[in-house]
């Protein structure tokens, strides 16, 4: 058996970023479990596995316009400072570099990034915390098997490493 579309795979990785910062890893102990060929990864993650087999080793990069884009500078957006104040906020959250998590108008989550901010405004940026960045994984296979109907259905993994219901 080998890594191809709607096998479920079992692996470990760890992502550098070129700086040397490991942004996320996964461990033999509690590993990144989906389902091949559907889209719960980047696609450029898939494509890096095809064809492996339960033991095999990888490594490859993938470039920023392939993995969390390229930042956009109209993704750095000028809140009124009043939308951070009122009883069920703390004094204290607007912070250089803090992640806050907001919404869209829309109702939809997005998080956003302080800048910058003074009496009247705040600078946000919503572009995705890995924006820019090439992303190196590493890793191992440790098994695969085929998805059942069901978890195809669902779009994800069932049972050991994935949901229980
Ligand atoms: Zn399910």
């Amino acid at each position: 058996m080998q890594v191809e579309k709607n096998k479920v795979v079992s692996l470990t990785y760890t992502l550098t970023l070129d700086n040397g910062e490991i942004a996320d890893t996964a461990t033999k102990e509690s590993p990144f479990v989906f389902i091949h060929g559907i889209g719960q990864t980047l696609p450029h993650f898939d494509s890096g596995l095809n064809g492996l087999k339960a033991g095999d080793s990888f490594e490859f990069d993938i470039d920023p316009e392939n993995a969390y884009g390229v930042s956009r500078e109209d993704f750095k957006i000028h809140i009124p400072r009043e939308v951070f104040s009122g009883p069920d906020v703390p004094a204290d959250v607007l912070e250089v570099g803090r992640m806050i998590p907001m919404q869209d108008e829309q109702g939809r989550p997005m998080n956003g990034i302080i800048l910058h901010f003074d009496e009247e405004r705040v600078l946000m940026d919503f572009n995705h915390p890995l924006s820019d960045q090439r992303l190196h994984f590493k890793g191992d296979i440790i098994s695969l098997r085929d998805a059942t109907p069901e978890e195809l259905a669902h779009g994800h993994v069932h049972g050991e490493g994935g949901h229980h219901h």
